[in-house]
Parts: C-alpha cells; sequence; structure tokens
C-alpha cells in the first residue's frame, strides 16, 4: 500500500509566452508554446514522489493522446497510475498566457477531472482505505472528494483550492485542511483581509470544525497552524522567489510527508515551509518541486 494517496486532478499546462495578454475579442500572437504536467493533484503527488514517498493517483484522464501523455509523465517519477481512470471526457487543460512580466491569465478546461464521480471510487475503495495519508484538493467534484473522504481511514488532508465551500461532514473528516487566506475566506463566507490579526485568523479557522488542524498558508508570511489550544506562525524561508506557481502544491505533500514521519504538526509545517521555499525559487509547475536531497 503506498504512503500516500493523492485523489484529484491532471492537467496538461499550455504555457504560451506573450508581449501583452489579450483584451476582449482581440487576437494576438505569442511565442512557442511548452507542454507539462499539471494540475493540483499531479503536482501534489509528484512532489510527494520527489520527496521520496510511495504515491499513488485516484484520478480520471481522457482516452486521448493529452492522457497518454500525463500517464507517462507520472510513471516517469514514480507515482502509480493504476487507478487513473480513462473518461468519456477530454484530458484535462490548462492554458496558460504569461507576459515577461510575470502577469498571466489562465483558462482551466477541467475535462476528465470532473467526469470523475463517487460510483468511480468503488473499485478503488481499497487503495483509499489502505493509504496512510490521502491528499485531496477542489479540482475535482465536491461529491468526489466526499466519498473519498467517507472511504479513507488513516490520515485526511485537504487542500481546499481552488476556493469554494465545503460539507461541514467533510470537514469533520479532515485531519489537516490547509487554505490559503482566500480559501479560508470561501469557507468562513466572509472576506479574510491582508492584515487580518492572526488571533481573529485562527478564530476563523478554529470555527470550521475541522477534526484536526487547520494550517493557512501565507505566501511569504508563511503559515499559521491552528489548533484547539492555540496557533503558531511558522515564517517562510527568506528566498529570492521567481515564480510562486505550485507553492501550494508543494507545501501540502511536504506537509503530509512531515506528518507520515511522525513530525509534530508544527515541525511538519516548518519542513513544509522549507520545500515551498525552493518551489518558489524556479519557473515553472512541476518543473519546479523539489526532490529531497536538494531541501
Ligand atoms: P499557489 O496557488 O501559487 O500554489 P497558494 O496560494 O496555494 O500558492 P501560498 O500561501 O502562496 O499558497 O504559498 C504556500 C507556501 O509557500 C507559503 O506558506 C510559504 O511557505 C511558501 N511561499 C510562498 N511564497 C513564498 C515566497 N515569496 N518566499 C518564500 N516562501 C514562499
Amino acid at each position: 500500500m503506498p504512503d500516500i494517496v493523492v485523489v484529484g486532478s491532471l492537467n496538461l499546462d499550455v504555457t504560451v509566452p506573450l508581449d501583452t495578454l489579450p483584451g476582449l475579442g482581440q487576437t494576438v500572437l505569442g511565442g512557442d508554446h511548452l507542454r507539462g504536467g499539471g494540475g493540483k493533484g499531479g503536482n501534489q503527488a509528484v512532489a510527494a514522489a520527489r520527496l521520496g514517498r510511495s504515491v499513488a493517483m485516484v484520478a480520471a484522464v481522457g482516452a486521448d493522446a493529452e492522457g497518454d501523455r500525463l500517464l507517462d509523465i507520472l510513471a516517469a517519477e514514480g507515482v502509480d497510475t493504476t487507478a487513473v481512470l480513462r473518461a468519456t471526457r477530454p484530458t484535462g487543460q490548462a492554458l496558460v498566457l504569461v507576459t515577461a512580466d510575470g502577469d498571466s491569465t489562465i483558462v482551466v478546461s477541467p475535462g476528465a477531472n470532473m467526469w470523475l464521480a463517487p460510483e468511480h471510487l468503488r473499485p478503488v475503495a481499497g487503495v483509499l482505505s489502505g493509504a496512510r495519508c490521502l491528499l485531496l484538493q477542489h479540482e475535482i467534484s465536491a461529491p468526489t472528494v466526499a466519498a473519498a473522504v467517507a472511504a479513507a481511514t488513516g490520515l485526511v488532508v485537504l487542500n481546499p483550492a481552488p476556493a469554494r465551500p465545503v460539507d461541514p461532514a467533510v470537514l469533520a473528516r479532515v485531519d489537516v485542511l490547509v487554505p490559503n487566506r482566500g480559501e479560508l475566506a470561501a469557507l468562513v463566507g466572509v472576506p479574510v483581509p491582508e492584515q487580518v490579526r492572526l488571533d481573529e485568523l485562527a478564530g476563523m479557522a478554529r470555527a470550521l470544525g475541522v477534526r484536526g488542524q487547520v494550517v493557512v498558508t501565507l505566501g511569504a508570511d508563511g503559515a499559521v497552524v491552528v489548533d484547539a489550544d492555540g496557533y503558531t506562525l511558522v515564517p517562510a524561508r527568506p528566498v529570492r522567489a521567481v515564480d510562486a506557481t505550485a507553492a501550494g502544491d508543494s507545501f501540502c505533500a511536504a506537509l503530509a510527508d512531515g506528518l507520515l514521519a511522525g513530525q509534530p504538526i508544527v515541525e511538519a509545517a516548518r519542513w513544509a515551509t522549507r520545500v515551498a521555499a525552493v518551489t518558489v525559487t524556479r519557473p515553472g509547475a512541476m518543473d519546479s518541486l523539489p526532490h529531497r536531497a536538494e531541501v
């Protein structure tokens, strides 16, 4: 049985460099595109595998060349893809338009990721219940997340990204919830300002009714670990950041890795900030994820 089972999205990212982003109705010519593996599920699976964890992925791709390519990418990283299904919808794709200044516009076509339904999890119930840790995000449907969480017997880590509300019954089974500020706001239903006091932030996180802890990531400000007794700020590592893409994904995978190693949550969060700090010093999504020895 793998250490970590990721139930989540797989996308083929198509990145096009541009001088200026197109306006409404406009056509612009860009540079040569790059194609690479992506999707929060895929990124977190690869991040955990590069930290040395055995990882299996439960996901869906289309019966198309993009799906073949994603399976090859995961297999090359040592991620078990036996439970990746072929959907009747096309493989998820993200079109990333990015300027030299770092401004970007992203369009995601989730395709097969949103096809993945609770009934598809039945044949892999043994994989879900056997995992030491189940790692999930919000790029698949809410009922599928809920069904996976219900089947888990090990540690459940939910990264509620992108932002959407979560059923209280799901939160009650989550051991560690890892939202960023915006995702926390979507969960509590009120905006969370940049300058929010940490005790207020902790109060919001605690009110969610998560079974274990909430770790709120704050970008360059680090992360706050909130449990029933209090909160601890874990500062980010000071680095020269060039691209924050996949920072949150590497943070979540490293947090799960630390917890599986028996670290207390604050120590696991410190490890996660170290891994995420390396990620932000490099461009790209999957390409930027570090191997354990590099951290
Ligand atoms: P993304 O969507 O880009 O993956 P996110 O919004 O989910 O990111 P963030 O809170 O931006 O997540 O970042 C996650 C973690 O990455 C932070 O808690 C921090 O440890 C690390 N991090 C992010 N930005 C920086 C930075 N500029 N310098 C150092 N560490 C950073």
